[in-house]
């Protein structure tokens, strides 16, 4: 049995090491297009920031790990066609050539790409680039490109267009070195993806740390600036009231989502859905036999909306071992997302998991939401923080649909929102998180916790007897 997976990141290699740890016997190829086989990406900002002293820290694993796991690995091999019929996999090989691979069982693992919007100045023939202080970031290619700028232009300020998850991660990092960063984002606050409300708890976070926020703003064109200026590049944005906003940067990071990469399994014949993504089954499987896909190039199963595209890194390691697993003959299936995810943001943190309520109202759901503060422990004990909590509920049924938190980042932020997401998987109601037999000592908690005292809290409001 040959499986070959495309893609050596998340899912890719997921996926071959769940395949060799059922059969040790299993003729494992894993073909990548870079030479950085299971890197953790999601740690970029902190090899930007210096906190993480060296790349190849940033590796979940090294070669020579992933080699002692009987995977073979080709790196620097971009995966050009697959012959579905005969079971065929056309690749590049590293004198500049190409080679054929055949396969038994293939999982593809293409991850996602960085959005490059529409702005003056990004796309086309005189287009600005690293060279020029403009970049991307996604790959290990592109921080290295970033770094590049970083040590050899010196910058003294940056500019992030985009304020979600990963551009408030490089607000943090760049901060950190010493760059005066200014943040503009398109939407009405920062970090869209959750309520406003902990939205302006992010803001005044970046603003307090010296980030200059402009949200509303929309980005129209970057430029070389004119000389004798306090940067080098002239970003040029419009203000929600249409009032334009200009900024000189030595630096423009534009960090504003990624989009599924499914050149490959589109001109194979997979079907696509939610945002383009690959269309899988809750096996992985894409229809086209023989072949898998997981990570950030599908759709994503979520437990209560059905399918969406929700590409995250702790979603793409479980779909491919689950890819792993069945390309092997099992029978595994992916149990679906809530979307559970967290940020730092300087000393704070922000989470959510499951639904807000316009997402819930849309999914059929007659949803409230409340929002409550509670402290991380014991407040006589030194050291304890307001947690900010929002909790989403059905009215109807009681059933937890999601919860979001915002506090310091010594509050256990992310511990709690796994609390919640681990309540909604099973289907729970609010009223029943205070049943959950919670551990508590001053120092670290509370007799009641604080998602039990916010889910109170909202039984309270919502279901007065
Ligand atoms: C800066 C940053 C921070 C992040 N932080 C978090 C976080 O804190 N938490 C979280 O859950 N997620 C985070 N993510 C998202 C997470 O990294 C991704 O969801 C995850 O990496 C997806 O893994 P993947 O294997 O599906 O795809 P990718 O990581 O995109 O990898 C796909 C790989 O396939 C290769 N490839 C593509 N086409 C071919 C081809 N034709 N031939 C050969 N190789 C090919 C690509 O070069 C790439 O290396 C972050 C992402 C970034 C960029």
């Amino acid at each position: 049995m040959h499986i070959v997976m495309i893609g050596g990141s998340d899912a890719g290699i997921s996926a071959a090491l769940r395949a060799r740890e059922l059969d040790p016997a299993a003729d494992v190829t894993v073909v990548l297009e870079d030479a950085y086989p299971n890197f953790s990406i999601c740690g970029i900002p902190y090899y930007v920031s210096g906190e993480v002293t060296h790349w190849r820290n940033l590796a979940h694993r090294t070669t020579a790990d992933l080699e002692a796991a009987g995977m073979r690995l080709r790196t620097d091999t971009t995966a050009l066609r697959i012959d579905v019929a005969g079971r065929k996999l056309l690749v590049t090989t590293a004198g500049g050539g190409e080679e054929v691979l055949g396969y038994d069982k293939l999982v593809i693992g293409t991850g996602a790409v960085p959005v490059r919007p529409a702005i003056t100045g990004l796309s086309g023939p005189d287009a600005l680039g690293p060279a020029d202080g403009v970049h991307l970031l996604h790959s290990m290619g592109d921080t290295f490109a970033v770094m590049r700028t970083l040590e050899e232009a010196t910058p003294a300020s940056a500019v992030i267009v985009g304020a979600g998850y990963i551009g408030l991660e490089m607000a943090d990092a760049l901060t950190v070195r010493g760059l005066h960063v200014t943040q503009l984002e398109q939407l009405g606050e920062v970090l869209p993806t959750v309520d406003p409300q902990i939205g302006a708890l992010v803001h005044a976070e970046l603003a307090a740390r010296g980030v200059e926020v402009l949200a509303g703003t929309t980005v129209q064109a970057i430029t070389t600036a004119p000389p004798g200026g306090p940067g080098r590049l002239e970003v040029i944005a419009a203000a929600a009231d249409g009032t334009a906003v200009t900024r000189q940067a030595d630096m423009v990071l534009v960090v504003v989502g990624v989009r599924p990469e499914t050149a490959l399994a589109a001109d194979a014949g997979a079907t696509l859905g939610s945002k383009g993504a690959i269309a899988v089954d809750p096996m992985m499987r894409t229809g086209l036999p023989d072949i898998y896909a997981a990570g950030d190039c599908v759709i994503t199963h979520h437990r209560l909306l059905g399918e969406t595209y929700l590409p995250l890194g702790t979603t793409a390691h479980k779909q491919g071992r689950v890819a792993g697993e069945n390309a092997l003959g099992g029978n595994r299936q992916f149990a679906g997302s809530l979307g559970t995810q967290v940020v730092k943001i300087f000393d704070q943190a922000a989470a959510r998991t499951g639904l807000r309520d316009h997402e819930a109202a849309a999914a059929g759901f007659d949803p409230v939401t409340t929002e409550t503060q509670a402290d991380d422990h014991k407040a006589y004990y030194p050291g304890s923080h307001r947690i900010t909590i929002r909790v989403t509920g059905d009215r109807a049924t009681g059933q937890l649909l999601g919860m979001q938190l915002f506090g310091h980042k010594n509050a256990e932020i992310a511990k709690r929102v796994d609390i919640a997401a681990t309540t909604i998987y099973h289907g729970m109601t609010v009223d029943a998180v205070s049943d959950l037999d919670l551990s508590y000592t001053p120092p670290l908690g509370s007799p009641w916790d604080a998602v039990q005292i916010a889910a109170q809290a909202w039984v309270r409001q919502t279901r007065p007897r």
